[in-house]
């Protein structure tokens, strides 16, 4: 898959990508990167990609002449014209079922604004623009690299042959199951003896049932599309019962 990047600071990538899952991708081929410079669209001899917005207020816009004309000549390269991505606040909030949708396109652009933000008739370069949540960042940057992040671990073969994203938390609409590793005692603290068992099936239902559990707890928004069974709604409906229960008391 292929990725690319359209920014004011194209450096800000390199160290990110080059390392760990990111880097190892890369290296067998499964995410190819580049990083374009948007000062390169520009026609004057300070570069210059923003502008003061009309109207008044404070701070700078990027203007729309260097994001279209780097746009449209990205777009006229290559074999197949990319996915184009805006990054914004004001975007779709980002989520896994995103990077899961993503991880199909062969080729994906993300453009990342600066300053106060972009100029208003850029957005109609987008195909979809995504927001990483409710706050504000000073650049897209990060977000372009968290969209790369959570797409590539999808990519087959990411992951190592070994490891799979399928049981991680939002791919079933459940958070992720606890989980524990060596040693079995610290400080005082065990771990459940069913993980110790061997059981394999009893791994399997216990770790199910943490997943459900978790996700009541924590993230009660997320039941709604998860797929439960009958035994697992009441489950989590005594949990909710409980909560309530706890806050009338307190
Ligand atoms: N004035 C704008 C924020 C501009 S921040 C507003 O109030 O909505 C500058 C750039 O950072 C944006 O153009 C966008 O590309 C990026 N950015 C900031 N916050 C972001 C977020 N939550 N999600 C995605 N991109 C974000």
């Amino acid at each position: 898959m292929r990725f690319e990047t359209l920014s004011v600071f194209p450096q800000v990538f390199a160290p990110y990508l080059d390392v760990s899952i990111m880097g190892r991708a890369r290296e067998r081929g499964i995410l190819d990167f580049e990083a374009y410079d948007l000062r390169q669209w520009t026609h004057d001899r300070h570069n210059t990609v923003d502008d003061a917005p009309f109207g008044g207020g404070q701070g700078m816009l990027m203007k729309p002449g260097p994001l279209f004309e780097a746009v449209d000549d990205i777009s006229s390269r290559g074999r197949s014209r990319p996915h184009v991505v805006f990054f914004s606040p004001c975007g779709v909030p980002y989520r896994q079922d995103i990077a899961e949708r993503l991880s199909h396109r062969e080729r994906v652009l993300l453009v990342c604004g600066r300053y106060e933000g972009m100029d208003e008739r850029v957005f109609g370069l987008a195909d979809e623009t995504i927001s990483l949540g409710d706050y504000v960042l000073t650049g897209g940057e990060l977000a372009a690299l968290v969209v790369i992040d959570s797409v590539v671990r999808l990519l087959p073969g990411a992951l190592g042959d070994d490891m799979s994203a399928r049981d991680e938390s939002f791919s079933d609409g459940l958070l992720e199951y606890a989980q524990y590793t060596r040693p079995a005692q610290y400080r005082g603290m065990g771990v459940p003896d069913v993980l110790l068992s061997g059981d394999h099936a009893a791994v399997a239902a216990w770790r199910r049932k943490s997943a459900v559990e978790r996700t009541a707890l924590w993230r009660p928004d997320l039941l709604e599309g998860a797929s439960l069974t009958e035994g697992e709604r009441r489950f989590t409906q005594g949990l909710r019962d409980m909560g309530k229960g706890a806050d009338d008391d307190g």
